[in-house]
């Protein structure tokens, strides 16, 4: 397993964030949700499940063909002048991107958002070296400000109110900053600006890479990636291996799906392709172009046939918006780049178990990512083989689960699959929580279920389900004979 930076634990961030704010992290959400589904009608259902199904194949083809496909873009990206790294983990693609910078005496850079680089920790790295680097997306530049990760893998500073970042900037950018936001973002418009022309070195990430002809595909709303790309000197792109796409006609597809499900646009303001670094022909654009394909486990990834469909991803973030969970907790909570749930299984699998081992957990199952996800990802499935990974161990990893929440699994297993055991599991229940109860609640429980009840009590276990299933039933019944 890939080596995990300590400065990309969010955990500790956590604490620095100002009291997390869900009434804006759901307003932003459901703002998304109601723009996608007014686009999505555009298109027609009909056609929009079958656009789902066409990105869900291409993606998997994709996959199926990952050796190919990278060996294809290398070859097309040093056709046209560019310079290709192979990443193997963080730690690899930090000291990649800090040896280049050295070797052109970067003095500042300026970065493109990228959850590639967030994942990696970058930032940190960089810094650590001497480099300072601007984060120049709108909300990057907030949580950059602010010493956070991503709280949205779209809108990084979802988590905020403009009040609050009014008061952010007057603090660390010594402005009058009012909460109002076209005054905030020309006053970050006016501090990026300077640095864009300043900076020799331009980070980005990818929202695709084109095997076909080694080109970057990057969607921006702000022209950010434009003026970080073309701008500075010298580019460099750090991407994951499963931004891979084979051809146009791929991207074509794709990019129908991504906007319309990510913020509800037709299309993104601005769409980048970049082949290369500048032609002897161009005037402007970087002289040098440096690709950095990362793995960071997932090849790893690719191992499991179910949990590999993690890797279609295309990083929408319309799971993020219709999850009950992530509404509930906002994205810190989650404690790592990757939020809700793409992060319950992306992060699990970069990090391993070990790490990440609750976050398959941090999910109702409700099925309603799955339902909204633009390449089909089944991601309860998933994330369910992703808990019996965590309980049982497989092929990929061993067992994490304390040896008294693997036997409570058994047990669990063996009383929801024969009745009769339920039905008198329950009705002993009934008097073994006497003692504990109180009103209906069990305020404290011994452990391990003491976790639960440190936050807020339990509801008492009722005897009745079974009870209740057959009234029901028989009910039903006698309805549908007088109908
Ligand atoms: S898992 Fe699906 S819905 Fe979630 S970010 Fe990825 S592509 Fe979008």
């Amino acid at each position: 397993m890939s080596e995990v930076p300590a400065h990309i634990d969010f955990r500790a961030n956590v604490q620095r964030v100002p009291p997390h704010t869900p009434v804006s992290v759901r307003k932003a959400t459901s703002k998304f949700l109601d723009t996608r589904q007014a686009v999505v009608e555009v298109v027609s259902d009909e056609r929009w499940q079958a656009l789902r199904q066409a990105g869900h194949e291409i993606r998997l083809h994709t996959l199926a063909h990952l050796d190919h496909y990278l060996a294809r873009l290398e070859e097309k990206v040093r056709d046209a002048g560019g310079i290709v790294h192979w990443a193997r983990d963080a730690a690899d693609a930090n000291r990649i991107v800090v040896e280049i910078a050295r070797a052109h005496h970067v003095t500042r850079a300026v970065k493109v958002k990228s959850m590639a680089t967030e994942e990696i920790g970058l930032n940190h790295a960089l810094q650590a070296n001497g480099i300072p680097v601007l984060e120049t997306d709108l909300g990057e530049f907030i949580i950059q400000l602010a010493g956070v990760g991503p709280s949205h893998i779209i809108a990084p500073a979802v988590h905020l109110t403009k009040e609050d970042i009014a008061a952010l900037f007057t603090q660390k950018l010594g402005v009058d900053a009012p909460p109002d936001p076209l005054e905030l973002c020309a006053i970050a418009r006016a501090r990026l600006r300077e640095e864009f022309l300043a900076a020799d070195l331009g980070i980005s990430g990818a929202n695709f890479l084109v095997a076909e002809t080694g080109t970057l595909v990057i969607v921006t709303n702000e022209g950010n990636g434009r003026m970080c790309t073309t701008l500075p000197p010298l580019h460099i792109a750090i991407v994951g291996i499963d931004k891979v796409v084979p051809n146009w006609e791929a991207v074509n597809v794709l990019l129908k799906l991504l906007p319309r499900s990510a913020t509800g646009q037709k299309m993104s303001a601005y769409t980048s392709f970049i082949t290369g670094p500048r032609r002897s022909t161009e005037e402007g654009g970087p002289q040098e172009f440096h690709l950095v394909l990362l793995d960071n486990g997932r090849t790893r990834i690719l191992k499991d046939q179910v949990t590999r469909e993690t890797l279609l991803c295309i990083r929408c973030g319309v799971c993020l918006n219709v999850c009950p969970v992530y509404n509930h907790v906002g994205g810190h909570a989650y404690g790592f780049a990757y939020s809700g749930p793409l992060g319950a299984m992306l992060s699990t699998q970069l990090l391993g178990l070990n790490t990440a081992a609750d976050l398959p957990f941090a999910s109702s199952l409700c099925g309603a990512c799955a339902e909204y996800c633009p390449v089909k990802i089944p991601i309860p499935e998933i994330l369910l083989r992703l808990r019996r990974r965590a309980v049982e161990g497989d092929q990929i990893e061993r067992a994490v689960a304390p040896a008294a929440i693997q036997t409570g699994a058994k047990l669990g297993a063996l009383t929801f699959g024969i009745p009769w055991v339920y039905e008198f599991g329950t009705q002993m229940l009934k008097y073994v929580q006497a003692p504990l109860q109180r009103n209906g609640w069990l305020p404290h429980l011994p452990p391990p279920a003491h976790r639960w009840t440190m936050a807020r009590p339990f509801p008492a276990f009722g005897a009745h389900f079974r009870a209740w299933f057959r009234k029901r039933k028989d009910e039903g019944g006698r309805m549908k004979d007088e109908e």
